[in-house]
């Protein structure tokens, strides 16, 4: 652009010349043809494996709809966005006409995961479809039992060589010694720590994921300083002994689930914390359930407002998972033996299911009550924490043992819960497209489509800035610079279904 914009100014200054003016007005002619011959033979002079037309665009950032749009693509890069009517210029390989059709970029599910042992490494890869055929182009992975396999699928699926999300993992779990999660490090003490870190670096993790079933206050914010001191990414769950204030200070970049920032919204957050640490060692230490009640009984909305203000400025970022806290709160009363999803389940996985469905039975009436009006404040959280800028993604913890948390549709679940809790469709589209890329600090090449971007993207038949229930109808996807039609996702299912 520069370049031409000089040589009309050269141009000009021929014109104004009084001599040699037929000599130049020729030259002029001759340059004015060669720009435009230019100006029409650069696109074509390309060949583009995809060119998508009549597409109206989501852009997703602002909320806003671009119509009859065009979309030149190659390979996983959009290479041009440019009106339908210019269609002529794009030579391409393959041309889909999406005419009625809404084009956004793939969705992200910021918490999934890969377990269940060595003997359903086969029954893992194989929920891998699942994802691709609901519009899901890329996963975070946070923490399973068999990361070896979770590497080699993630360089498959970015290679294109295997039908699947883009994948980040973090590998292995770390937590206290005697973990409840098969697979995760034991770390007390800081050369543990850094023993531990050590071996997540060597294999390549995309970031650190802490759980908290086991570790220490010590050992937790251990964790967070030296990850920090490397340049990696850390979130996870948080014991009730830590304050999140703390880890947040020290540079912890995320929080999976509602319970901890729930946790520092109490009034009494000091005094409570106080309580679970001496009870630690004792012979009924005050577990996180335990500890519910009380922070409940004491929800201060002013220091929530404050907190929110605090986590927004230090670009934290939260994963609500409303789908599945719904889902297992309503797991007693729900008949999810008629599920569709459960066709595309290996039925060893749909075992691991089982675990929930026993603990949800042992559970009194009382403690049913008491998580519903639980999950209803957690969940009108949400709004308020994205409105003051916290960085919210949609997560499903689909994965097995997470009953009835199907990979896939979970997602369409929580994005909806999301806008049910009060956020704008667009809102909550940026949740699943945007966010997530933030965490992973990739938004220069993902979140819209855009010349120089990520090819990741689905069309839609209807429009879910409308009505959100529209990501359910996914009529094309593309990710790792594959196209997959209507016919070839179900090509896809039908190759996991039991
Ligand atoms: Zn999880």
């Amino acid at each position: 652009m520069k370049s031409c914009y000089l040589v009309k100014i050269r141009l000009f200054n021929f014109i104004r010349s009084k001599y040699l003016r037929r000599m130049k007005r020729l030259f002029l002619l001759s340059l004015a043809l060669v720009t435009v011959l230019a100006g029409f033979s650069q696109p074509s002079a390309k060949r583009f494996t995809l060119v998508i037309t009549n597409v109206n665009i989501i852009d997703v950032p602002t909320g806003k709809v671009v119509q009859n749009r065009l979309l030149a693509i190659s390979g996983d890069t959009i290479k041009a966005v440019d009106d339908t009517k210019m269609a002529a210029k794009y030579k391409a390989d393959r041309y889909v006409d999406a005419r009625g059709k809404y084009a956004m970029p793939g969705l992200w599910d910021m918490h999934v995961h890969f377990r269940g042992g060595d003997s359903l490494i086969g029954a893992n890869k194989a929920l891998l479809p699942l994802f691709l055929a609901n519009g899901i182009t890329t996963v975070r992975e946070c923490g399973g039992d068999m990361t070896p396999s979770v590497m080699t699928w993630r360089k498959a699926t970015a290679l294109g060589e295997l039908a699947g999300p883009r994948i980040f993992t973090s590998g292995p779990k770390l937590d206290g010694p005697g973990a409840v999660w098969a697979g995760s490090i034991p770390v007390t003490n800081p050369a543990e720590v850094s023993k531990a870190l050590d071996s997540l670096q060597k294999i390549g993790v995309d970031f650190v994921k802490i759980y908290d079933s086991k570790i220490s206050h010590d050992a937790y914010l251990e964790i967070i300083r030296q990850a920090k001191k490397r340049g990696m990414k850390v979130t996870g769950h948080m014991p009730f002994t830590v304050e999140l204030k703390e880890a947040a200070a020290l540079g912890m970049d995320g929080s999976e689930h509602l319970y901890y920032v729930f946790k520092a919204c109490s009034s009494k957050e000091d005094s409570i914390t106080d309580l679970i640490r001496q009870s630690e060692n004792t012979a009924h230490p005050i577990g996180l359930f335990g500890a519910l009640p009380a922070l409940f009984n004491t929800f201060d909305s002013a220091k929530a407002k404050s907190l929110f203000k605090y986590l927004a400025e230090k670009n934290f970022t939260i994963t609500p998972t409303l789908f599945i806290s719904k889902t297992l709160g309503e797991i007693k009363q729900t008949d999810h033996t008629t599920d569709s999803m459960l066709a595309y389940i290996d039925p060893r996985i749909q075992e691991t299911y089982q675990g929930r469905v026993r603990s949800a039975r042992r559970q009194s009436d009382d403690g049913t009550q008491f998580k519903l009006k639980y999950d209803a404040l957690c969940t009108s959280l949400v709004p308020q924490m994205y409105a003051a800028g916290v960085n919210i993604v949609a997560g499903s913890d689909c994965g097995a043992s997470n009953s009835f948390v199907y990979p896939g549709t979970s997602l369409h679940g929580e994005i909806k819960l999301l806008v049910a809790s009060g956020l704008t469709p667009a809102q909550g589209l940026k949740t699943a497209v945007v966010n997530g890329a933030k965490f992973m600090k990739v938004e220069n090449f993902y979140g819209s489509l855009q010349a120089g971007k990520c090819s990741d993207l689905i069309l839609l038949d209807s429009n879910p800035l409308e009505n959100i229930n529209a990501i359910d109808q996914i009529n094309v996807v593309m990710a790792n610079g594959k196209l997959y039609t209507k016919e070839d996702l179900n090509a896809l299912l039908a190759g996991v279904r039991h």
